[in-house]
């Protein structure tokens, strides 16, 4: 494993240095990655998308534990060096922004056929809730997901109904995927270190979402918009959103829905937020 010395060393080798805008943080720690690697419990023949390969400390692992990677970076420098250092034939590198690179796309391009992947990545904080949104919403193709996540982070993905780190990510995560803690990781395992610590979590997602919900658009737009009012009841968040409804007709879609009035948007199971989803669109379709 690279040390902050060698990893430097690197770096400058490539005319290159840590880029804190792109949140390169180097993990230096190999008892972290080996514990990613086991978590993708990669099979003969898996395709595994890694975004943001850095410097290829997991990229490496990952090819040696015998899987087809596709590693996605956006710094053309770090790519450069990743393809240069690494003499791996399983490994492709791919200058690209993983925000807007269709995976499925370019998973299919590449293998010539429609091809289930797995994603991987210790993902610099700026992209973390954008980009599981982009994954779980319009990759189909994907079927898990092992990702370093700042520890708070991990603690909205993970939350139970109740909890005061619940909100539109759980909600969101959860629709899609059973996430799990993998580990949690000291801000001590990267260079240059982080002002927090991490954790890594995987999530499998579900051959079908958790619940029916009649339109997902109306869903997510229901949820998001509860939570921007998470301290009201949901008798005023829903009467906030902007779906144009009277305090009446919120409570009514409460009430059919079986939720009580006063609960806020926290204590809604994702079951109570589809039930909830399924009156609104008969009160939202009827003649008013
Ligand atoms: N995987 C390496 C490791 O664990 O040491 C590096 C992880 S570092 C936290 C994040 C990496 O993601 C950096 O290499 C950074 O350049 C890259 N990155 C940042 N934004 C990205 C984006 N939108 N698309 C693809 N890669 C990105």
């Amino acid at each position: 494993m690279n040390s902050s010395a060698e990893i430097k060393h690197l770096l400058a080798r490539h005319g290159l240095a840590a880029r804190k805008s792109l949140g390169q943080n180097f993990l230096t720690d190999s008892t972290v990655v080996a514990r990613i690697v086991a978590a993708v419990d990669i099979k003969p023949q898996d395709v595994v998308v890694e975004i943001g390969p850095g410097i290829g400390v997991l990229t490496r692992a990952l090819a040696a534990a015998g899987a087809r990677v596709v590693a996605i970076e956006v710094d053309r420098g770090l790519a450069g060096l990743v393809a240069q250092e690494l003499a791996y034939s399983n490994v492709q590198v791919e200058i690209a922004d993983a925000l807007e690179t269709d995976l499925d796309a370019l998973v299919r391009g590449l293998q010539e056929r429609e091809q289930k992947y797995k994603v991987v990545g210790n993902l610099p904080y700026y992209v973390t809730s954008p980009l599981l949104l982009h994954l779980l919403q319009r990759q189909r193709n994907m079927t898990m997901a092992v990702v370093m996540v700042q520890q708070e982070v991990a603690a909205r993905i993970l939350s139970a109904p109740g909890s005061r780190t619940y909100g539109p990510l759980s909600v969101a995560v959860q629709f899609r995927s059973l996430p799990e803690l993998v580990t949690t990781v000291s801000r001590e395992a990267f260079w240059p270190q982080p002002k927090v610590d991490s954790a890594v979590v995987r999530l499998v997602v579900r051959e079908q979402p958790a619940v029916e919900v009649p339109d997902e658009e109306l869903f997510f737009q229901v949820v998001r918009g509860a939570f921007t009012q998470r301290r009201k009841t949901m008798a005023n968040s829903l009467a906030a959103v902007p779906l144009g409804l009277s305090k009446d007709e919120a409570r009514q879609a409460l009430a059919q829905g079986g939720i009580p009035w006063e609960y806020r948007a926290e204590n809604l199971s994702l079951a109570q937020w589809a039930a909830l989803t399924w009156q609104l669109q008969r009160i939202l379709s009827r003649p008013r």
